[in-house]
């Protein structure tokens, strides 16, 4: 289920990209920014007809030149929950050439074999949980110095992990 979009973003990837914030996550870090988003719920038909209109929009946006891509957020958008609606938002995105950027709480080594279709349309995984503890406000893109900002087409061409 889609939370919302933010249009127009400068701090999520790189370039100017949509954003959109997924609901539900498992992994439950301690001072995450966004624990309003953890409830996985069930979507009623109205949610749907609302998810379908944020889709359209995502749509629309991405025909622009200006958008440089997509970024998934949460939430965790690889949360088993999610991986469908994260698989259609992905498709979009390379409809129209853009970059894909996830950010999920899982690790890449554990997602890699699982979710290879999928990952295999992604430009950059920011993976790994939040860890109040390793807070680094000066890391691009990330909350923590464990998370990691990865090449994903890298990654998998050289099978192992290739940060950006
Ligand atoms: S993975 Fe992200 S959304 Fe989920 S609890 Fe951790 S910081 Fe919050």
């Amino acid at each position: 289920m889609i939370i919302h979009i933010y249009d127009d973003d400068l701090l999520n990837g790189d370039g100017i990209r949509e954003v959109v914030f997924l609901q539900g996550c498992h992994h439950h870090c301690k001072g995450c920014f966004n624990s309003e988003t953890w409830e996985f719920k069930v979507p009623s038909f109205d949610d749907e007809l609302k998810d379908a209109e944020k889709l359209m929009h995502l749509e629309n946006k991405l025909k622009e030149d200006y958008i440089a891509g997509v970024t998934i957020s949460g939430g965790d958008p690889l949360a088993p929950e999610n991986v469908k609606q994260t698989s259609l938002i992905v498709d979009l995105a390379k409809k129209y050439n853009k970059t894909v950027w996830i950010y999920t709480g899982y690790l890449y080594e554990d997602l890699i074999n699982k979710y290879y279709i999928l990952l295999s349309n992604v430009d950059v995984l920011c993976d790994g949980p939040f860890i109040e503890e390793l807070k680094s406000p000066n890391k691009p893109w990330v909350g923590s110095s464990n998370q990691r900002v990865i090449d994903v087409q890298k990654s998998i061409k050289q099978g192992t992990v290739v940060l950006k």
